[in-house]
């Protein structure tokens, strides 16, 4: 007999014609499935009653753009822009194993205090399946089922054109760096793990490279995630390299579809909107570091017209500051009011929730997203006592604009209770924390990669030229 867990006295947080909604449910799960939602009162045979009276349920939160190891960098990059923040990771292949280790650790409790139960880790540094499996044991340890990206290209910011022009990567170069994906894919996949291709970017990927790498994700199965169309000089580096958009290099290159997902999408045009609805490639959403680094606001209201797949991510915290989904969501929902004029284009809160759990769905399959028969038993819990529920109104709105992880008290992960009654284990805390502070102190010798003076007088030339243009 399997064993089965009811969930009872809670209340359900459920999409109804377009709107979420809360309503007193119980739930019921085995192996890690929900088997059952069921009306209050109703028992429930042979399961073992766990109360969730006082709580809101709500399905596990979905992250589908994230950087473990920005976790090393807090503090310590240029404040943008992008070009200029960015390039310091030039040396993260410096990095040591256990630094990295350290930071997935800390990454992934951060993630789970704030309801994180699926991530896309697009990771770096990416040198070898070993490291990327011993990432992958970080999230294993505390319950999240994390996909990893791992983050893979063969040219620097610096290197492109407005910035500047590098040397093309030679035959040679690329084959040898498509060996090392090929060997790191054939040591992590299939073994139970979730594993992408994470080309950084269009621009930062020549296109023997993209087209090996499209090649290898057929051969194995895998999806693709990278970075597109984040910055406000991506048109000019697009137009340069290829005489056209980058999001139509994609289509010349048979790159688009429903199995690649495209994190920030900020800088595009109607006809790349077009293209990515048509070919059903997924788009995600990250509102705070497109803020924090200057980026800009993405065409949300017009991707969904067109009927694009959108999800959320948070991006990596030394842009976008301590892991923490709510912060995106009330960002995704104030953000949208300053991206266009017209307030009837403006994201409703429970659209903003439609992106997380929806959106989120084209990203990480069917399973997740919902709080239903057949989907996995993913279940943040939140204090309907918490001052952001009282007094209570409209439990969307409240969620989305006033709550925060304080909120939470208790997370499962397929029908695993993996934080409880608000703090995973103290012990655990300290000990991540007290990781991630040695290994940040062994990479502050990082910001002797910080780019040259004169790098970034261009970059900001660079900006500066297009608002007076
Ligand atoms: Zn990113």
């Amino acid at each position: 007999v399997t064993a089965r867990t009811a969930l009872v006295g809670g209340e359900i947080l459920q999409r109804l014609n377009g709107r979420w909604v809360a309503a007193p449910a119980t739930v019921v799960w085995a192996d890690g499935r929900v088997v059952e939602v069921a009306p209050p009162g109703r028992s429930v045979q042979d399961a073992t009653e766990v109360s969730a009276a006082g709580r809101l349920v709500v399905p596990g939160f979905l992250n589908a753009h994230y950087h473990s190891t920005d976790q090393l960098f807090r503090g310590q990059l240029d404040r943008g822009p992008l070009e200029a923040w960015v390039e310091p990771w030039g040396a993260l292949g410096d990095l040591a194993d256990e630094d990295v280790l350290a930071a997935a650790g800390w990454a992934a409790l951060e993630l789970l205090r704030s309801g994180t139960t699926r991530v896309i880790d697009h990771f770096a540094p990416a040198r070898s399946a070993n490291l990327v499996r011993k990432v992958l044991r970080e999230y294993d340890s505390v319950g999240i089922s994390a996909t990893l990206a791992p983050l893979i290209g063969n040219r620097l910011y610096a290197d492109v054109p407005p910035l500047g022009q590098g040397a093309e990567p030679t035959p040679d170069e690329v084959d040898t760096l498509l060996g090392e994906v090929a060997d790191l894919v054939r040591g992590v996949s299939g073994r139970g793990h979730s594993l992408l291709l994470g080309p950084s970017a269009p621009q930062r990927c020549s296109d023997a490279l993209l087209r090996g790498l499209d090649r290898l994700a057929r051969e194995h199965d895998l999806g693709l995630h990278m970075h597109c169309a984040e910055s406000p000089l991506h048109a000019r580096t697009a137009g340069a390299l290829w005489g056209t958009s980058a999001v139509q290099h994609l289509a010349d290159l048979d790159l688009l579809g429903p199995r690649l997902s495209l994190a920030h999408c900020v800088w595009l045009t109607p006809d790349e909107i077009r293209l990515l609805a048509d070919s059903g490639t997924t788009v995600v959403h990250n509102p705070t570091s497109n803020a924090a680094l200057g980026s800009g606001i993405a065409p949300v209201r017009q991707l969904l017209d067109a009927g694009v797949a959108v999800a959320l991510g948070t991006d990596g915290v030394e842009a976008s500051g301590p892991t923490d989904i709510f912060r995106t969501l009330r960002d995704t929902h104030d953000l949208s009011r300053l991206r266009d004029a017209d307030p009837a284009t403006w994201l409703s809160t429970h659209e903003v929730l439609d992106l997380l759990w929806c959106g989120g769905r084209a990203v990480f399959g069917d399973r997740v997203g919902q709080v239903a028969e057949g989907a996995d038993a993913d279940l943040v819990l939140l204090d309907l006592g918490h001052p952001a529920f009282r007094p209570r109104v409209d439990v969307a709105d409240q969620l989305v604009l006033h709550a925060d992880p304080t909120a939470i008290t208790d997370v499962y992960i397929g029908g695993r209770h993996v934080l409880r009654e608000r703090a995973t284990r103290g012990a655990e805390v300290d000990t991540a924390l007290n990781r991630l502070e040695d290994a940040w102190q062994s990479v502050a010798r990082l910001t002797e990669h910080r780019p040259p003076e004169s790098y970034r007088q261009r970059v900001h030339a660079a900006y500066a030229r297009r608002s007076n243009e």
